[in-house]
């Protein structure tokens, strides 16, 4: 066996069958089978020991509790342990490399969660007056003179609760203006094929017509293209720049400036801006409104799909149909603006209760200030070297969709696969066994079986090389045509392959107790 200079093992020791121990729990070690927290219910065991509450008089008139609760009773170290094992079950960006291409998934600071967590944040509710949370307000305020600086844009709405509700907003600002210029009548919105599905979603939900622009054969969409679309009842575009093929868009100019000309909107998907932050001004390219995911770009966490936040920069043309409620700075400190009367403009409504995700608008200014404007430009930079590393490193064993560098993500297909009968998610679940989260598949929808990895700046070169290097052998294996190997993947997980559909359509969400075992051998008996 080689060693490294501290004497240790180089390679791993893979056990054989034989030294696998058949344990007498069926637990492996930390891999234990976790039942669920009503599974563990022990009535009569509780956490913590409470004074019977004094009898009081039932104040809810006519509604009257019907039965207890049937919360589970567990000790408080089980239920500690039933958490931190299912937490372990979990694939995470602080456990792993997370190369989900598209969902830009970076490390998030320590010091930023330690600062989201300072009292003064943390415990404050958004019905407090006004003067007694004049720091969140200005940290709110602060945090969009930053947003407005990077993408050079003159205002920002900030209440929007990620990408898709940022889309949402500025499709309505968009809407809002064209009713405003009498041009209600514009109702188409013309979205490349290779966009995210939430651009055409939102854009049918806010009731335009959805025109798809067919993306080149370089994975790029042309002024061309966009012109032979635009017309009189064009109401705007909704762009990805870098798209989501993670190709820089040189065209974009003149794709604004003819949209522009047409009578149009700009609408920029910002979900890519990590790979452009400090180094291109979204003002520059004609946009005129833009989301900025912060759990994307500025590190906040993406967890289980939320909290996330999206706020939306506008341009001069849509600054006045900016939703409410809006932080102002006057004579008297910070307040909000909560009320059309009291706006200067004509906002079209409210996107949310309060004003955003406090939380998240702690975290990312904390990101900012902590990097500084060269340190996002550089984060920019090093996301889009570690990509095209990437790309570089295993163009020669897989099939790269495009010519020439890529942006922040590495693009792949499936014409590697050709012939060997293992797909693109066979090819990803092997990579589950190895220690890796999978690469997002089949999207973008442009390109035929996808692979779409995003390594982010997070990464250290080692980190990569060992990527790289297994996604080298598997591939050289899959060329081998080892398709049981592929099609049995994953092996190592608590759960090897789940019928996702089946999850999504027909998802099992109520826990019933099974009857007690006479009453279950009764029923059975019965039935014989
Ligand atoms: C992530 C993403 C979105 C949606 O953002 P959410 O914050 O997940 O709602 C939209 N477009 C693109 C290109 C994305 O990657």
């Amino acid at each position: 066996m080689s060693m490294n200079s501290q004497g240790r093992p180089t390679t791993p020791h893979v056990p054989s069958a034989s030294e696998v121990a058949q344990t007498h729990t069926g637990n492996r070690a930390l891999m234990q089978e976790e039942p669920l927290l009503f599974e563990l219910d022990n009535p009569g065991v509780c956490g913590v020991d409470l004074p019977e509450p004094p009898t009081a008089e039932l104040r809810l008139g006519k509604v009257r509790p019907r039965g207890t609760l049937a919360l589970p009773s567990v000790s408080e170290p089980e239920v500690v342990r039933h958490y931190t094992r299912l937490s372990q079950k979990n694939f995470g960006i602080d456990s792993t490399m997370y190369p989900l291409g598209s969902c830009t998934m970076k490390h998030n600071p320590r010091l930023n969660e330690k600062m989201a967590r300072l009292p003064g944040f943390s415990d404050i509710h958004p019905l407090q007056p006004v003067s007694t949370v004049q720091g969140a307000l200005e940290l709110i305020d602060a945090l969009a003179h930053w947003l407005k600086t990077l993408t050079g844009m003159p205002a920002v709405a900030m209440s929007p609760a990620a990408g898709a509700h940022g889309e949402l907003c500025g499709l309505m600002a968009i809407r809002a203006a064209l009713a405003a210029r009498g041009e209600a009548h514009r109702r188409r919105v013309l979205v490349p094929e290779s966009a995210h599905g939430t651009n055409p979603a939102t854009a049918a939900f806010c009731g335009f017509a959805v025109d798809s622009i067919p993306a080149e054969d370089d994975g790029r969409v042309s002024v061309a293209a966009v012109k032979a679309k635009l017309g009189p009842d064009v109401a705007a575009i909704m762009l990805t720049n870098p798209n989501t093929c993670g190709l820089f868009e040189p065209q974009i100019r003149e794709i604004a400036d003819a949209v522009h000309a047409a009578g149009g909107y700009f609408y920029c998907d910002g979900a890519n801006y990590n790979a452009i932050v400090g180094r291109v001004r979204p003002a520059d390219l004609g946009v005129d409104a833009m989301h900025i995911n912060l759990h994307k770009t500025f590190s906040t966490p993406h967890g289980g799909g939320g909290p996330g936040s999206g706020p939306v920069v506008l341009s001069a043309a849509l600054a006045p149909f900016a939703p409410l409620p809006y932080v102002v700075h006057g004579e008297d400190g910070f307040r909000l603006v909560e009320h059309a009367g009291e706006a200067e403009g004509h906002p079209f409504g409210r996107m949310k209760g309060f004003h955003g995700q406090m939380g998240m608008f702690v975290r990312a200014l904390a990101y900012m200030l902590s990097h500084g404007g060269d340190g996002l430009r550089q984060a920019a930079s090093d996301a889009v070297l570690n990509a095209n590393y990437v790309l570089a490193s295993l163009k020669d064993v897989m099939s790269a969709s495009f010519e020439g560098p890529c942006m922040h993500e590495a693009l792949f297909d499936d014409r590697f696969l050709k012939g060997t009968g293992i797909t693109p998610l066979d090819f990803a679940k092997a990579l589950i066994d190895e220690g890796f989260h999978p690469m997002t598949m089949y999207f973008p929808l442009v390109v035929q079986g996808a692979l779409l990895i995003e390594p982010t700046e997070t990464e250290s070169k080692q980190t990569l090389d060992q990527f790289i290097g297994t996604l080298r052998a598997l591939a050289e294996r899959a060329k081998t045509g080892d398709e049981e190997y592929f099609h049995g993947a994953p092996r190592l997980t608590p759960r090897r392959r789940l019928d996702e559909t089946a999850a999504a359509r027909k998802p099992v969400l109520r826990w019933t107790r099974p009857a007690p075992a006479a009453q279950a051998a009764a029923a059975q008996a019965a039935a014989e």
